[in-house]
């Protein structure tokens, strides 16, 4: 029987980065053969449009690049990233780098103008802190 892997679902290929597109990978037919994928966007889940404004996490909340607050959708989409995972007993996520939602080494730094920091997206942290293994794209050989 395969594994399981949760997945950010636009590195699947999935249109739902906030710009309208997505993220595919290359290796997605390796990933396939190995794990049965169940994918997630918390941003999506949590209510947000796509295309929809880029936000940034800012302090404890997030917030858009008009200056909208969206902290509850990414928390709420974040909460149905770890029932998913919890309720098919998944132990490790493949989540896409840099993102506010699935960063998980590194988030933009608030202030919109590009700059990385370390930091986690507010779904990786909450599947970290309930043990589920996060890696991101950029380690996707970690897992295949
Ligand atoms: Fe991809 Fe995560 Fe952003 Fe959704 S929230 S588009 S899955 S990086």
């Amino acid at each position: 029987m395969k594994e399981k892997l949760l997945i950010s679902a636009c590195l699947c290929g999935k249109n739902t980065k906030y710009s309208g597109g997505n993220n595919l990978i290359e290796r997605l037919d390796e990933l396939q053969q190995k794990y049965d994928l169940y994918l997630i966007c918390p941003e999506v889940d949590g209510g947000l449009t796509t295309p929809r404004n880029p936000s940034e996490q800012l302090g404890e909340k997030v917030v858009s690049n008009k200056g909208v607050d969206v902290t509850n959708e990414f928390n709420l989409g974040s909460k149905i990233a770890l029932e998913v995972a919890l309720k098919n007993n998944i132990k490790k996520a493949l989540l896409k780098e840099s993102s506010p939602s699935c960063g998980t080494h590194k988030i933009y730094d608030g202030t919109f103008s590009g700059k990385k920091i370390q930091g986690m997206g507010v779904a990786a942290k909450l599947l970290k802190e309930n043990g589920i293994e996060v890696y991101s794209d950029e380690e996707i050989e970690k897992l295949l």
